[in-house]
């Protein structure tokens, strides 16, 4: 693979129709972009010269203009249950963390959209280090064609660090990628994005991709969740499932809710009421989550598993679909809510 520290723009990250400007720009014929695009998101190729059903001087030309932009994972940590966390290089000294996560058939990879985040969610370690930039589309679907298990993956969820609805454009540019013929192909169905419910770019999500879609409500409770995310006061997540309940998740999409549950804090039979109040209809899913404890946050402990099955058993017998979420990678802190990446401080 190519050194990440060359200055010249990649070509990975690029959609069909970046492409096709590309090659006129280099006054090449305009088929050359899908031959390009088949090299590097089909076959996986990750130099030119391997481009080998494009002319020697095209080839050329690109490598003097462009680099194919892939690059392997700098560090990896692996978990005793298989779970395996990567780290990714993405300059300045900055690096962020895409998470392996094989389960029987399935393989599941958790990506990063931003470095760091700037929701500030008082219980997630990658939001107490703040905002430090954007990750380009590149950085972003390099994760999935550069980690060792690219061949196998199944899955893609938008779960790792940042908000991908505050990176919107660069998100929209992956999922076209990975789901359109000349990219890797993919049914949507094999995506998911998770949210805090930034309401205008959600929409435009939900209108212009067939993706999977994860809110991450947490609790239901407007005070309560003001208290934990700040993105509460701008957008009410009662508003925001209101807005969703407009669009047919009952068949070929599938919307959950992510809900991390807290001991004392949004774990009694009433937050479980007022959580079955805002889901848009019975096929909305609940993943309850275990919290890993971060040291910044020490004020909140995880539900014991008593009263997560007892929330979890309340809401399936009024007809919601809910199940709690096997913890994974947890030694490594890999688990939900424990990426740092390199991306430095708030304090
Ligand atoms: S939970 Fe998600 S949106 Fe909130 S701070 Fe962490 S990464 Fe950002």
């Amino acid at each position: 693979m190519e050194t990440p520290k060359t200055t010249l723009p990649p070509l990975a990250g690029m959609t069909l129709e970046e492409l096709y400007q590309v090659v006129k720009e280099l006054d090449m014929p305009r088929f050359v972009a899908k031959q390009i695009a088949q090299w590097i998101y089909q076959k996986r190729v990750t130099t030119f010269g391997q481009m080998l059903n494009i002319s020697k001087a095209n080839r050329e030309l690109l490598e003097q203009n462009y680099r194919v932009g892939l690059s392997h994972p700098t560090e990896a940590q692996r978990s005793e249950d298989g779970t395996v966390k990567y780290l990714f290089d993405v300059g300045e000294g900055k690096a962020v963390e895409a998470v392996y996560i094989p389960d029987e058939d399935r393989h599941t990879l958790c990506i990063s959209s931003q470095k760091g985040c700037r929701m500030n969610c008082y219980f997630c370690m990658t939001g107490r280090q703040g905002f430090h930039g954007q990750l380009t589309a590149n950085q972003i679907i390099n994760q999935v064609l550069s980690v060792p298990q690219a061949e196998q993956l199944t899955n893609v969820v938008f779960m790792g660090m940042g908000e991908p609805l505050d990176n919107l454009e660069a998100v929209l540019s992956v999922i076209s990628i990975l789901t359109e013929p000349w990219g890797l192909a993919w049914s949507p169905k094999r995506v998911t994005v998770s949210t805090v419910g930034k309401t205008p770019e959600l929409k435009t999500l939900v209108e212009k991709t067939s993706v999977h879609i994860a809110v991450s409500v947490h609790t239901a409770v407007t005070e309560e969740r003001q208290s934990l995310m700040p993105i509460e006061r701008i957008y009410h997540i009662r508003d925001v499932m209101n807005m969703l309940a407009k669009y047919d998740f009952s068949h070929q999409r599938r919307l959950s809710v992510e809900y991390i549950m807290w001991q004392w804090f949004n774990d009694n039979i009433e937050h479980a009421d007022a959580l079955r109040e805002i889901l848009p209809d019975e096929h909305t899913r609940v993943n309850l989550i275990r919290y890993h404890m971060i040291p910044e946050v020490a004020k909140l402990r995880t539900s014991s598993d008593e009263r997560m099955t007892a929330f979890r058993d309340y809401l399936n017998s009024r007809g919601v679909i809910c199940t709690i979420r096997r913890s994974r990678g947890e030694d490594i802190s890999a688990a939900c809510g424990m990426l740092a990446g390199k991306v430095g401080s708030k304090k």
